[in-house]
């Protein structure tokens, strides 16, 4: 065996030799001053991108997240969201917990949609009895389902039923680049009908740190408030903010390769052992496995310097990224295969 072939996330993807060169130059000041430029600066084209007013440069995708709620939100409103969703799944019931709001959950179809007529009669008005519903919070693509891509006009469907009824809309796209490269629409167009919407740069963008939270004006500076409250409000940060400039420069166009190598990599599985895996829109593969236990595999896998994550009981994540290329996925499937003819002699 000779390297290791990192599948787990595509959060594992390092920074490169020029990526760290921009860093090292970053012009920086004090952001809690509003006097580092290159923060501005990122800031201003991520909201540029997603055709908002404004954008926000938070640490994390979980405190983007987070902070759209809290700032979208008042203690004791109900948020609607996918029961698959990475807000409701991994992000420790911060709504709950810090934005002091329900949640309630819909439930994701396969491809990462909701049903328009359920989150309609999920909608309710506030009196005396109940919370008003004032979020419902949308995710594409879509991780828990296998990277899926919502099409513009589910998203702006969905919107629309949120809309009519003064509900506000949160996209969380932490991987929207990923659905843009899809679609082959510009990400403003996907964040379109949404009011507020988040992205990640340290997914498949391949930066260290960082997302964004985007949207009007008044609601970013509003969240600028609570970041500090949640003790995300950064100094000479233009070092981390430059990773993302270099990355929303030299990382978006490429992620048309991540998903071929996903395609590749499905493709393979699905001949080298008991492995049922999705069809990838994106970079993100979910394999079925119908004989033996998740935890088997990735050992088996892992002896063979192959990285990749349990996603259920009977099931495992394994995501393409920039640090994987074309000649790693041959090489997976071939130490993947030798491990399924080892369970299986
Ligand atoms: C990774 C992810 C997040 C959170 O990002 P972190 O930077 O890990 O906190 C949010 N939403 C989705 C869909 C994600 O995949």
């Amino acid at each position: 065996m000779t390297h290791t072939i990192d599948l787990r996330s595509d959060t594992v993807s390092r920074p490169s030799a020029g990526m760290r060169r921009a860093m090292a130059e970053a012009e920086v000041g004090d952001d809690v001053f509003g006097d580092d430029p290159t923060v501005q600066l990122l800031e201003s084209q991520a909201a540029a991108l997603m055709g908002k007013e404004a954008a926000l440069f938070v640490p994390s995708g979980t405190m983007a997240n987070l902070l759209a709620v809290l700032t979208h939100t008042r203690p004791g409103d109900e948020v609607l969201l996918g029961d698959q969703s990475h807000i409701f799944q991994y992000e420790l019931g911060g709504a709950a917990r810090i934005a002091h709001v329900l949640t309630r959950t819909i439930a994701n179809r396969d491809d990462g949609s909701l049903d328009c007529n359920e989150v309609a009669r999920a909608i309710r008005a506030e009196n005396l009895h109940s919370p008003g519903t004032t979020l419902l919070c949308l995710e594409n693509t879509h991780n828990r389902c296998g990277g899926a891509v919502l099409p513009l006009e589910v998203l702006d469907e969905l919107a629309a039923v949120a809309h009519r009824r003064g509900v506000n809309v949160h996209l969380d796209g932490a991987r929207i680049f990923n659905a843009a490269s899809v679609l082959g629409v510009p990400a403003a167009s996907i964040a379109g009908g949404c009011d507020t919407v988040s992205f990640c740069l340290s997914k498949g963008l391949g930066a260290p740190v960082g997302s964004l939270l985007c949207g009007p004006a008044g609601f970013i500076e509003r969240a600028r408030r609570n970041r500090k409250l949640l003790g995300g409000a950064m100094r000479q940060v233009g070092i981390l903010a430059a990773a993302g400039l270099y990355a929303l420069e030299n990382n978006v166009s490429r992620l048309g390769e991540d998903h071929e190598n996903a395609k590749l990599l499905a493709d393979g599985l699905r001949r080298a052992g008991p492995f049922q895996p999705n069809t990838p829109e994106t970079n993100i593969v979910i394999a079925d496995i119908s004989e033996g236990r998740v935890d088997d595999w990735l050992a088996a896998f892992a002896q063979r310097g192959i990285l990749a994550v349990a996603f259920g009981p009977q099931r495992m994540r394994l995501v393409t990224h920039l640090d994987v290329s074309r000649e790693d996925i041959d090489e997976a499937l071939a130490r993947i295969a030798a491990a399924a003819g080892a369970a299986t002699a």
